[in-house]
């Protein structure tokens, strides 16, 4: 199908953009990876689409005061390659590399991932896990959300109407990960390479003295948005990791999702997915090939 006629409006900075953000007919377009998709099945029809993809404020990467901040325009192929995200948040550099296609990760962004908050996507699951934070800002200003109170139910989240992401902020340990005792896995099943996955886990460890002291472990493609799996959380700590707490994990894992039926099967299916991505995840990270 092809989309509902729509004016366009290129923002030059983010008050312009606010300003166009003004008209309720309005949509921001970022990589339009999803956007335009949107609008050729008609599920929305904005009058008008505000290309926000030059915005220097929404860009670039840094470190400062133990906070990497990646700009919401970011995309996908920046996340996997960026140096500073590769050493601090080396989950999303590899949860990129499962999304879509090269020509996709080329243009689709974190931003427009999180805004539009596809139950089968990677990030949102990673930057819930990372415990990150979702900075977003509007006329009236800046707002700061927690990654887990943002996602809200099926492909919606907590931006308010003209509200735009303009950055992620993840939680940096003193040292990099890779010498402090934080692991990290995402795993998923999909038909193809490239599609949306039918289920996945992403796990993050912490681990002192070959214990388990704390896990945040997140399902995504099992329910309506990214979910913490806080009974799988609550039977991994104190324990080692190993092929029998591997095992209590899967079995908790039953407690915390009630996966709905989906084009890929019904929630049996699904559950058994979750489990088999679980299970890989926690041993991804067992063998150190995390
Ligand atoms: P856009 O399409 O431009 O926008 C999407 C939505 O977000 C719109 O509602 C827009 O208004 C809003 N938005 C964009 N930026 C902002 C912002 N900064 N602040 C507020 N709102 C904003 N994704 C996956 O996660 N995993 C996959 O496996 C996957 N496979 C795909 C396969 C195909 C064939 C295609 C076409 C897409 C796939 N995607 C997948 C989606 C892709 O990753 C998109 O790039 C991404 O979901 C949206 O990013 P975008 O920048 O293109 O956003």
């Amino acid at each position: 199908m092809k989309s509902p006629p729509f004016a366009y409006a290129r923002a030059g900075n983010l008050a312009d953009a606010f300003a166009f953000l003004a008209d309720p007919e309005a949509k921001a377009i970022a990589g339009g990876q999803s956007l335009l998709a949107s609008l050729a099945f008609r599920l929305s029809q904005p009058t008008l689409l505000v290309d926000i993809g030059r915005l220097s404020e929404l860009s670039g990467v840094t470190v400062s005061d133990r906070r990497l901040r990646i700009g919401a325009l970011t995309t996908h192929t920046q996340l996997a390659r960026n140096a500073l995200i590769r050493l601090h948040a080396p989950l999303l550099a590899e949860a990129a590399t499962m999304i879509a296609h090269p020509a996709i990760r080329n243009r689709g962004t974190i931003g427009g991932s999180l805004a539009y908050a596809d139950p089968a996507a990677e990030l949102p699951a990673c930057v819930v896990a990372l415990e990150a934070t979702i900075v977003v800002a509007s006329a009236e200003g800046e707002r700061r959300i927690a990654a887990a109170a943002f996602f809200t139910g099926l492909l919606s989240t907590a931006l308010a109407e003209g509200e735009l992401i303009t950055a992620i902020e993840v939680p940096v340990p003193e040292l990099p990960m890779q010498t402090t005792s934080d692991r990290t896995a995402i795993v998923e099943l999909s038909r193809r390479s490239g599609d949306y996955a039918m289920a996945g886990a992403v796990v993050k460890l912490t681990l002192e003295a070959a214990q388990i002291a704390r896990a945040r472990i997140v399902m995504f493609g099992v329910g309506e948005g990214p979910l913490l799996a806080n009974l799988v959380s609550a039977a991994l700590v104190s324990h080692d990791l190993s092929a029998a707490s591997i095992a209590l994990a899967q079995t908790a894992l039953d407690g915390d999702i009630d996966p709905p039926e989906d084009q890929h099967g019904g929630p049996e299916m699904k559950r058994q997915l979750a489990r088999v991505v679980l299970g890989r995840a926690l041993t991804k990270i067992m063998t150190g090939s995390a």
